[in-house]
């Protein structure tokens, strides 16, 4: 008999034809749109203020014709409400809920989640970690601060996989990564779920501490990170460095979107059965096909809590062409950085990642800091400012790295050597040309 830990899963349903799976995300969308009609103000405004019906609703085309939002009109919603309720979450007083909030660069809004939310939400995550080589009766080191859904999500991982669970004392920030190596030595946890810049933190820390990366994730078998998208380069050094059995990356957010890698690593599979996922032209609207950037469109197909659908999470992101080779048929999805970040040269639309990607060729840059200086108007060639490496023969690093951005972007583009990036801009992948100008002064 199997394990109850691994009884758990349909895994048939990974592998569905691409039409039956259609079919079933359908039936999941049309539930989640009754619901909405029914319970959730915010939508039924919106329906009606669109002249849409969602009963009529017949098929997924009918679906990507109803309106989109973003998260300036949630902060709209709550500024004029002055609450957390915008009309998007059924509350139901009888039921324990926690309050999470969505930080980011565009400020913060709040999700309502009840018991029901996270048993449904966490059962699919925990898919996602056994994907990732979470077994039952591993320990497991999770970094997720409490106000975030994926504490929530990852609580009901802990216990549906029968795992034992470590919290270091802070959140994730870099000034904690003392707490987490200690963590890490004391506790020996075999999986570690962490956000990737917290990562890095904690391997400068063990440079501080002269204590060697092996040494302290020896007990550690898996490591999955989530936050910023990793380079195929950065995920193979950051394997040497630390000497894991494999590195997965997770792509999620807290309005619905999960996605996860397999071990072929060739992008991140949409968990179809609790999110929908369109790429859309930002200026039509369009259906972008796959292979094709465009901003992602997200639609939640669990209709507790606070519900999003068709939110456009201002990101940028492609659909994959073609199939995994781990023979599941569930789409694979790549997000690149939020469309705030892109820069627009030459009538291209390039973002830090496309740089990163280059960089990472260049053995010198590998891992060093860069930031993309972003013009007001469109640039007929990149500009960027990167820390400068110890090396004799700059100049030749320099031509490699205009000849890989050339021809892979198809762009020209002009380097300034910096010392130090100041502290402000540390991890921060574009700077505005006026305020480096400022503080070249
Ligand atoms: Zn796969």
């Amino acid at each position: 008999m199997k394990k109850r830990s691994e009884r758990i899963y349909p895994d048939e349903q990974e592998t569905w034809p691409e039409e039956r799976l259609k079919r079933y995300q359908f039936r999941r969308i049309k539930r989640v749109l009754r619901h909405a009609q029914e319970n959730l103000p915010f939508y039924s405004r919106r329906f009606g203020a669109a002249n849409v019906d969602p009963e009529s609703v017949a098929n997924l085309e009918d679906f990507s014709k109803l309106p989109t939002f973003n998260k300036g009109d949630v902060l709209r919603e709550i500024s004029e409400k002055e609450s957390f309720a915008t009309g998007m979450e059924a509350l139901d007083p009888s039921e324990p809920a926690v309050l999470c909030m969505t930080s980011g660069t565009l400020g913060t809004a709040f999700l309502y989640l009840p018991r029901k939310w996270r048993s449904l939400r966490g059962d699919s995550l925990a898919r996602a970690y056994r994907w990732a080589g979470l077994r039952s009766g591993m320990r497991m080191l999770m970094a997720a601060p409490a106000w975030h859904s994926l504490a929530v999500q990852e609580t009901r991982v802990v216990e549906r996989l029968g795992v034992t669970c470590v919290i270091p004392w802070g959140t994730f920030l870099p000034r904690f990564s003392v707490n987490f190596l200690a963590a890490l030595k004391d506790i020996r946890p075999a999986f570690v779920s962490i956000f990737l810049p917290m990562l890095y933190a904690l391997l400068a820390e063990c440079r501080r501490a002269e204590v060697s990366p092996r040494e302290a994730f020896s007990s550690v078998e898996y490591l999955l990170v989530v936050g910023a998208p990793m380079t195929p380069t950065s995920r193979r050094h950051l394997r040497e460095e630390i000497r894991v059995r494999d590195i997965f990356e997770g792509l999620g957010n807290p309005e619905g979107l999960t996605a996860m890698e397999c071990s072929y690593h060739r992008g991140h599979h949409v968990f179809m059965d609790c999110c929908y996922v369109e790429i859309i032209d930002p200026k039509s609207g369009a259906p972008a096909p796959a292979g094709t950037r465009g901003s992602v469109v997200l639609t939640s197909l669990i209709p507790e809590g606070s519900v999003y659908i068709r939110y456009d999470s201002e990101d940028i992101g492609e659909m994959l062409p073609g199939r995994c080779e781990c023979g599941r048929t569930w789409p694979l999805l790549e997000i690149y950085d939020r469309r705030a970040n892109t820069v627009q040269v030459a009538g291209k639309e390039i973002v830090p990642y496309d740089v990163r990607l280059c960089l990472d060729e260049v053995a010198e840059l590998r891992g060093f800091p860069f930031a993309v200086i972003r013009a007001r108007n469109e640039m007929a060639s990149l500009s960027m400012v990167i820390q400068r490496p110890p090396v004799e023969e700059l100049q030749q690093v320099e031509a490699r790295l205009m000849s890989l951005l050339s021809e892979r972007l198809g762009i020209e583009s002009n380097l300034k050597w910096t010392q130090h990036l100041p502290e402000r801009w540390k991890g921060v992948a574009v700077i505005e040309e006026r305020d480096w100008e400022v503080a070249r002064v």
